[in-house]
């Protein structure tokens, strides 16, 4: 038997000598107070989004602090919001994210952030799709769930993204879920749907 340890063994929780994985899991629930994600776009001109989230939703910390321990480790941090970067924040992107984030921390809300003169509006699917074609010879047409790839309109974007987290196996059914419009030159949110847990 190999004895040698993978490079950067030392680095992950479970390589480590008399790790159990329900205890690992406990502990990890504790070092982070996480209770909301963000889906957001990744358009630079909208990093303040999870700021104004934090403050739209009253009851968040963010960005927090990161916690030490008496090693100069990092352990943790007091942040309760976790973000999802994505193009045009579209929740297909983010799904696994959000079942993650369930798993280790527990979730009660998932916001679902659309902004205004988003990339995703200056193209169709079908553009997309076929520029894919004559520039790299490649066929996207079943590559991606359509409904996610441009938007045309805000309000049906952000009640696809609601739908497509509620009906997720890998959402749970308890997590409240929002779908923001957010102003990119005033800041300004605003409430489109409010789906609540069950
Ligand atoms: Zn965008």
């Amino acid at each position: 038997m190999n004895t040698v340890p993978a490079r950067f063994s030392e680095f992950v929780f479970s390589a480590q000598p008399g790790f159990d994985e329900p205890t690992m899991r406990e502990a990890f629930s504790h070092a982070v107070p996480l209770k909301s994600i963000v889906i957001y776009c990744y358009d630079p001109r909208v990093r303040e989004i999870p700021g104004a989230v934090a403050q739209f939703l009253g009851d968040q910390v963010y960005p927090g602090e990161v916690v030490f321990n008496e090693t100069g480790n990092r352990v943790g941090s007091t942040t309760t919001m976790g973000t999802v970067s994505v193009a045009a924040g579209r929740a297909v992107d983010a799904l696994r994210s959000v079942t993650v984030g369930e798993f280790l921390f527990g979730i009660e809300t998932v916001v679902v952030v659309h902004h205004s003169n988003c990339g995703a509006t200056s193209y169709s699917t079908d553009g997309m799709i076929t520029a894919f074609r004559h520039e790299h010879g490649a066929d996207l047409s079943r590559v991606y769930d359509r409904g996610s790839i441009s938007i045309t309109d805000y309000e049906a974007s952000l009640k696809y993204d609601t739908d497509l987290l509620r009906a997720s196996p890998g959402v749970p059914r308890h997590a409240e879920i929002l779908g923001l419009f957010y102003n990119t030159d005033t800041g300004e949110l605003t409430e489109v749907i409010r789906n609540k847990g069950e």
